[in-house]
Formats: C-alpha cells, sequence, structure tokens
C-alpha cells in the first residue's frame, strides 16, 4: 500500500516535527519560481508581485456544487433508485454531471486525476516497453465482418454510416484495428519483437445497463495494449510482464486488487486474468481460495462448486469490480488478418498476440468506492486532484490577521516545494466560517488541509493540518508544514 506506507513514514517524522512548532528557523534561500506569466493571466489566480507566481484560489474556479441526494437523483433522471457511494458522491461534488445514459461530463478535478492516472499508466507501460499510439474510435465494418464480430457483438457494438453510405463502429475495443495495423507493415523483423503498443482512448459499448456513474458507462476511457510475439513462449513471457506492470500500478495506488482467472468472452482467447478490487458494489462473483491463494471469476466455474480446484479447500465467495482484464490471443487475430513478422529464418510467421485493458474512469470510480467514507471522497495520494487546501481566517473573525499569513504560507510551498506547484488552492470563500470550509475540503478529500485558526497569530504561527489519509490532525510551523510537504509524492 504505497501511499499508507507514505503516509506512515510521514507520521514518523512528527518527532521531528514537534521540534520545528517552537523553533524559528529561516527558510533556506527560496528558489525563484518559474510562473512568469506576462500578457493574459486567467481571473481564478491571485495578482501577486511579478515573478512570484499566482496563487489558484477557489472562489474563482469552475466551482463544483454541493449537492443534495434529491438533487443527485433528479440530475440522474431517477427517482428513489440507490447510487453507488462513487457516482453518489462524484455526482454531489462535482466531479462528474450527467450528460446522458452512460455518459457524463469530466468536470475539472476529474480530469486532474485522470491525467495523474494516466501518467502512471504511462511509467507502467513504458516501463516494460510499451510505446504509446492513438487509433481512431471510428472502425470500419469490414474490419469487424472479418472477425464475425460485427455481428456477434451484437447491439453492444454502436453503429453508424456516413454521407456514402460507408459502415463503422465507434470502437468497443481495438483488437482488429490494431491487427490491420501490423499486418500493413511489411518489413516487421523478429528483431522489433516482443512489439507492445497500447493507447487511453474513449470507448463506446452500447452497455443493456449503463449504471454506478463512472463503473458502467457507455462513453468511457479505456487503456488497452496489444502485444505482438514471435513464439507461444515469448508471448506467455510478455503476457506475465504486462499482468505484474499491473500488479505494480495497483499497489501504486494503494489498491488492494486480486488478479483472477477469468473467461475469455467475445475477445477470445486461450488464457484470461482479471483484476478485481473487492468492494460490495462490485457486479463480479469471485471464488477465492484463503489456503493456496486460487481465485477465479464464478463465471469459470461450475456454480455448485465449494471446493478450490487447487487444493480441495473451501472456497470464499466476494465480490469484485473489474479494473483491468488480460488476455493471450495467439494467432486469432494475427491469422485473419495476417499479421506477419520475418523470422530468424527469413520466412514470413504469424505473430503471437495478447491484449491487455485497463479501465481507466472505472479505476477512478472504483477507487472511490474503496476509499471514501460515505460522505468524504478519499483519494490515492498520487491521484488527488490537488494535494493541499489552505482555508483562510473567516472575514470579520478574531483570526482575520491571519489572513496575509495563509497568502504567505502558500508562496512558501509553492516556492520550497516545486513538485506542489499547481497542486495548492485557497480557499478564500472567506465569507464562509473556517468549519464550513473544513467540511467542504473533507468531502472533496484533499490529502492536506492547512487551516490558519487561533493558533496561526501565535509567535511562531502555528497551523492546523489535516492529513486526510492517516486521519491526523497536527500543529506546525510554517517549517513544520514545508517539511511535511516536501515529502509529498506528485506523479
Ligand atoms: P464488464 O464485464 O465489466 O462488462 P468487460 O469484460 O466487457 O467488462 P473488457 O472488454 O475486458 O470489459 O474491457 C477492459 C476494461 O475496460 C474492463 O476491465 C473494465 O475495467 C473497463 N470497462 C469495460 N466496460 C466498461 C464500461 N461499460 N464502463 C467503464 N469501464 C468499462
Ligand atoms: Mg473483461
Amino acid at each position: 500500500m504505497h501511499w499508507c506506507l507514505h503516509s506512515a513514514s510521514a507520521s514518523l517524522r512528527w518527532g521531528v516535527m514537534e521540534g520545528l512548532l517552537t523553533r524559528c528557523r529561516a527558510l533556506p534561500a527560496l528558489a525563484t519560481s518559474s510562473h512568469q506569466l506576462s500578457g493574459y493571466v486567467p481571473h481564478r489566480f491571485h495578482h501577486r508581485a511579478p515573478g512570484r507566481g499566482k496563487r489558484l484560489v477557489l472562489s474563482r474556479m469552475f466551482q463544483p456544487q454541493n449537492l443534495r441526494e434529491d438533487q443527485v437523483l433528479s440530475l440522474e433522471g431517477r427517482s428513489g433508485e440507490l447510487t453507488c457511494k462513487s457516482q453518489r458522491l462524484m455526482l454531489q461534488v462535482g466531479l462528474i454531471h450527467p450528460a446522458s445514459s452512460g455518459c457524463y461530463h469530466l468536470l475539472p478535478y476529474t480530469v486532474r486525476a485522470m491525467e495523474k492516472l494516466v501518467r502512471v499508466i504511462d511509467q507502467e507501460m513504458q516501463a516494460i516497453g510499451g510505446q504509446k499510439v492513438n487509433m481512431p474510435s471510428l472502425s470500419p465494418a469490414e474490419l469487424w465482418r472479418a472477425t464475425s464480430r460485427w455481428d456477434s457483438m451484437g447491439k453492444e457494438l454502436l453503429k453508424l454510416r456516413d454521407r456514402h453510405g460507408k459502415e463503422y463502429c465507434l470502437g468497443p475495443t481495438h483488437e482488429e484495428a490494431i491487427t490491420a495495423l501490423i499486418a500493413s507493415q511489411q518489413t516487421l523483423s523478429y528483431k522489433q519483437l516482443p512489439l507492445l503498443l497500447y493507447q487511453v482512448t474513449r470507448k463506446f459499448r452500447d452497455e443493456p445497463r449503463p449504471r454506478f456513474g463512472l463503473l458502467r458507462g457507455r462513453e468511457f476511457y479505456m487503456k488497452d495494449m496489444y502485444t505482438f510475439d514471435s513464439s507461444p513462449e515469448a508471448a506467455q513471457q510478455t503476457y506475465s510482464l504486462v499482468c505484474d506492470a499491473y500488479s505494480s500500478l495497483f499497489d501504486r495506488l494503494g489498491l488492494q486488487c486480486v488478479k483472477v482467472q477469468a473467461d475469455v468472452g467475445s475477445i477470445g482467447g486461450t488464457t484470461s486474468h482479471e483484476f478485481q478490487l473487492l468492494v460490495d458494489v462490485g457486479e463480479d462473483r469471485l471464488a477465492v481460495c484463503p489456503g493456496c491463494g486460487f481465485s477465479a471469476n464464478m463465471e469459470t466455474l461450475d456454480l455448485s462448486q465449494t471446493n478450490c480446484p487447487a487444493c480441495q479447500g473451501p472456497l470464499t465467495k466476494t465480490k469484485g469490480i473489474e479494473v483491468g482484464h488480460t488476455f493471450y490471443l495467439g494467432t486469432k487475430y494475427s491469422s485473419i488478418f495476417s499479421a506477419q513478422f520475418t523470422n530468424v529464418h527469413g520466412k514470413p510467421s504469424l505473430a503471437e498476440m495478447g491484449c491487455y485493458g485497463l479501465g481507466v474512469t472505472r479505476i477512478l470510480a472504483a477507487v472511490i468506492e474503496a476509499l471514501a467514507t460515505e460522505d468524504c471522497i478519499r483519494w490515492p495520494g498520487l491521484l488527488a486532484p490537488y494535494q493541499v487546501c489552505l482555508v483562510s481566517p473567516k472575514k470579520g473573525s478574531k483570526e482575520e490577521a491571519a489572513a496575509e499569513l495563509t497568502g504567505h504560507l502558500y508562496d512558501h510551498i509553492t516556492e520550497a516545494v516545486p513538485q506542489l506547484r499547481g497542486e495548492v488552492l485557497l480557499d478564500d470563500r472567506t465569507h464562509l466560517t473556517i468549519g464550513n470550509r473544513l467540511k467542504d475540503a473533507n468531502k472533496f478529500g484533499y490529502p492536506f488541509v492547512i487551516i490558519a485558526g487561533k493558533r496561526a497569530l501565535d509567535d511562531p504561527a502555528q497551523f492546523e493540518v489535516w492529513c486526510q489519509n492517516t486521519g491526523e490532525v497536527v500543529f506546525l510551523t510554517r517549517e513544520g508544514v514545508l517539511e511535511l510537504l516536501s515529502q509529498v509524492q506528485v506523479v
């Protein structure tokens, strides 16, 4: 659990920081901010002295609304039907807004979280040699007719015609497209294999029952990787490599995912695994063996099976959200499209393929399902849309004199902790009480909420720091805050 370990190490340092509470140490020379904007400055930034960066202030941002549950239901065009926790929270705080059945506007915080998730995915995929591509969503019918999936995928395919009557579908997945692309390459040599190509794009599926917000949409983001190898043995190695990269990704996000034996469904092939996040709202039924670690989607087992097929011990039934799926495809697609490479002997040979999906938007909702309380979103540290929210004193309150200190703290953080530039928000809605804004900040799940309250007027000033992912609240001097935040990892 990466972020937990990280937070734990932060809490081990409280001892060090207590020392800082009373010491007033001169700050090291501060690097000049690189955010020297000239010309047009968006109005959500407060203007400041030239060359010192800009503050991101909440009152001027596209502010997601705090909706009541009944408002959420009416937004979704439903009456009284229960939605799951991630859907309710995401709608309530304005992370998403319904556009049509199974389609959502992704609002600024969600886009920031998704961009971070994609950066972590890029790191993991590129660490195993993945190269990023981007294929069109419009996919010609003839490719799908070649594999018979034009008909076999049935109503799930969203089909359309252009002005010339030519038929297309909006890609629900891209095995056909990528295999045709590789088949068009005359000069592919065994020396270039394994080839690992991936993309992060919108996928379209006319789901019979779109529901649970981003968990099951009709238009959603998927990371899909396709691999090409020279032999079944090499393809199995690549398969393990990608599975390990998935495990590493979920570890870094602090998510406990299990890899289960899975059904190959309409994609086909011979071996398949799903990465399942174990939460109650999950639509998949799983069987896990506490004895030997065997785990499978119930779809792959006989429903009456109660004992582990590997060790005969009793199986435990549980539910999961499928966040990733891997398939070893063999030559199922390469043989249809003649996707070949030149082998060691200079002869054409069919590529052995694998395909690997990750539900990018589904993961965003799934982490909320797994980590949030009933009322408060919690993000894996790496995905939090913003890392820090500073709450300045209420206008007209006794602490108002500390308002300027909050602004200065903002500047010190972004100057002394370069990775936090663009990650710190100032909640300047000073007509609201600190308590109200703290409640909001709690709901949004910023990993660090820093309040300039009464003790900000002490000498030296003490800020109240809420570390949301560990549940700790501590008072720290400016130096203490900087030391704590310098350990935050940002992707
Ligand atoms: P499911 O069984 O949940 O319908 P699937 O097996 O049809 O999913 P795959 O074809 O394996 O899905 O797609 C790869 C990944 O894309 C899935 O593991 C999942 O995380 C994500 N995904 C699939 N369908 C959706 C959807 N309708 N909305 C959001 N994400 C999806
Ligand atoms: Mg699947």
